[in-house]
């Protein structure tokens, strides 16, 4: 059975005192039926995991590179992002994409270093409002897809997430409907099965993201094909993150 995960993207949100703060809210958040993931800043990392510590809250972050150490100003290694309590970490996040010239390649590059190194790859994938008007929303998430996962075996797999966030939805409030959601989810289901084979596909977490919220969480996550969220400004209030982790089971 694939797991339902709602995991929260802080983005670039709360300095480390707020963030222990936020974490030790959330950290009590008891009796989820799903697994519940918080991914804060870099510099927050050892402050939120020090927060929820002894609680079912797993950490992640927001973008690892490939390369294990070395010349590469700004970037974050697999390694680092373990030592400092990482299970998971997101990449190709459309904002990664949209702001920092993330593409298919380097999204394909910091996956498979990851998956290398143990962690749990969040990978994002979404069209914009152009490509859902264009009618070529299948296209550009099949490319994305292929792409990303390029060299990643069957039993890499167990370890990957997809989060499906159509780049309109996220941050704008405009949500997809549950039907729209879910169309593009089962899509993506059937694009891993062809791509590796039936029970990949079935175990694999498959999240839609994009302006989830308390009120609309409960009809996009009964949908068969969508087993959880990646949850963006609503992941920063514990009220609303709290009943967005209820409502996943
Ligand atoms: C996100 O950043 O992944 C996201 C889904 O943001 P929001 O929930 O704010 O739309």
């Amino acid at each position: 059975m694939r797991k339902t995960i709602i995991a929260g993207n802080w983005k670039m949100n709360k300095t480390p005192s707020e963030a222990a703060a936020l974490a030790a809210e959330i950290a009590q958040i008891k009796d989820a039926a799903c697994e519940v993931v918080i991914c804060p800043p870099f510099v927050d990392l050892f402050f939120a995991k020090k927060a929820i510590e002894g609680s079912n809250i797993k950490l992640g972050a927001q973008n690892c590179h490939w390369e294990t150490s070395g010349a590469f100003t700004g970037e974050i290694s697999a390694d680092m992002l373990i030592e400092a309590g990482c299970e998971y970490v997101i990449i190709g996040h459309s904002e990664r994409r949209q702001y920092f010239g993330e593409t298919d390649e380097t999204v394909n590059k910091r996956t498979v270093a990851a998956l290398a190194k143990g962690l749990k790859v969040i990978l994002c994938v979404g069209e914009t409002r152009d490509e859902r008007v264009d009618g070529i929303t299948e296209e550009v998430i099949a490319r994305q897809i292929k792409l990303d996962l390029k060299g990643i075996s069957a039993e890499d797999m167990a370890n990957v997430v997809i989060a499906y966030e159509p780049v309109w939805a996220i941050g704008t409030g405009l949500v997809a409907t549950k039907e729209q959601a879910e169309e593009v989810c089962g899509f993506i289901r059937g694009l891993i099965k062809e791509l590796y084979n039936a029970e990949v596909a079935e175990e694999t977490t498959i999240q839609y993201g994009g302006s989830m919220k308390p009120d609309n969480c409960a009809e996009l996550l009964a949908m068969p094909n969508i087993d959880g969220g990646l949850i963006g400004g609503a992941a920063l209030k514990t009220a609303d993150f709290a009943a967005i982790v209820a409502a996943g089971k």
